[in-house]
């Protein structure tokens, strides 16, 4: 069972001229097969985590490891952390101006397989897999982000992780924005590959309404930089009643 390994990680951005640390020491252990949720106020650094986790330049590792089953992580080019199995869904999907989606998929899967997926059975793949999350087929031939709307870009991103079938699948924010139709079809994505047992899910979210449609695991909530306290279900319904206050107050909460 794969395994994605967070030791104490601070992470840095560099803002109006001064380097802010965003991220103060995050410690966290997705297993393949496991569901998590982070939970936690706006500006906590939730994103940062993923960005890290994406190699993006903006932001500087200062200290702390990340290991997926033993292997530096964050010696891997973006390109080698796809291929690791590591996936990462941004919470502002980048448009790719000129790149259709069905070549962008092609493209992604060739990369992360090591080699191309055979066109006749990848074609049934993709369109049955775009079914399954209500995508009208012409969707295919449009470039990847350009003129999407929040939830086809989300959709997009769930297509994506369905074709990819990462071992570590990280998700910031894949319910922001959606109405509860489009919020149910997304959801049904990740349960479907949640159901293979052979994906292990991060799932970084504001609200806890995501988490009726997917049950997590374990919750964790995010303030200060690191990971405040971890649970069960039940802590995501704790912080629907009471909010993050407990967590932030005495502090700021990046
Ligand atoms: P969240 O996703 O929890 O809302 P973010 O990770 O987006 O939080 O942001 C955490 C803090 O880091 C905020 O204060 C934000 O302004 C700052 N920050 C994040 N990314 C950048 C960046 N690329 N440049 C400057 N500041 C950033
Ligand atoms: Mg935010
Ligand atoms: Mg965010």
């Amino acid at each position: 069972m794969a395994t994605l390994e967070i030791r104490d990680l601070h992470v840095t951005v560099e803002a109006d001229n001064a380097t802010k640390e965003i991220l103060k020491g995050v410690d966290l252990t997705v297993k393949q097969g496991e569901t998590h949720a982070i939970m936690g106020p706006n500006g906590s650094g939730k994103s940062t985590l993923a960005y890290s986790l994406a190699g993006h330049p903006k932001y500087t590792i200062t200290g702390g490891t990340v290991t997926l089953d033993g292997e530096d992580v964050l010696e891997m080019s973006v390109d080698e952390r796809a291929r690791a199995g590591l996936f990462l869904a941004m919470q502002y999907p980048v448009e790719i101006p000129g790149v259709s989606v069905s070549n962008f998929l092609r493209t992604s899967a060739t990369a992360v397989r090591g080699e191309a997926p055979k066109l006749r059975t990848w074609v049934k793949e993709v369109k049955e897999t775009m079914a399954g999350l209500q995508m009208d087929p012409s969707f295919a031939e449009r470039n990847v982000n350009e003129g999407f709307s929040g939830g086809e870009k989300k959709r997009h991103e769930i297509l994506q992780l369905e074709l990819l079938k990462p071992k570590i699948a990280v998700l910031d924010e894949t319910d922001s924005g959606l109405d509860v139709d489009a919020l149910k079809t997304v959801s049904e994505g990740v349960n479907r590959v949640r159901a293979t047992g052979e994906v292990g899910t991060l799932l970084i979210t504001h609200y806890t309404r995501i988490l009726k449609y997917i049950k997590p695991d374990f919750v964790h909530v995010f303030a200060g930089g690191r990971i405040a306290a971890s649970g069960g279900a039940e802590l995501a319904d704790q912080l629907e009643n009471e909010g993050y206050e407990a967590y932030t107050k005495g502090g700021a909460s990046a």
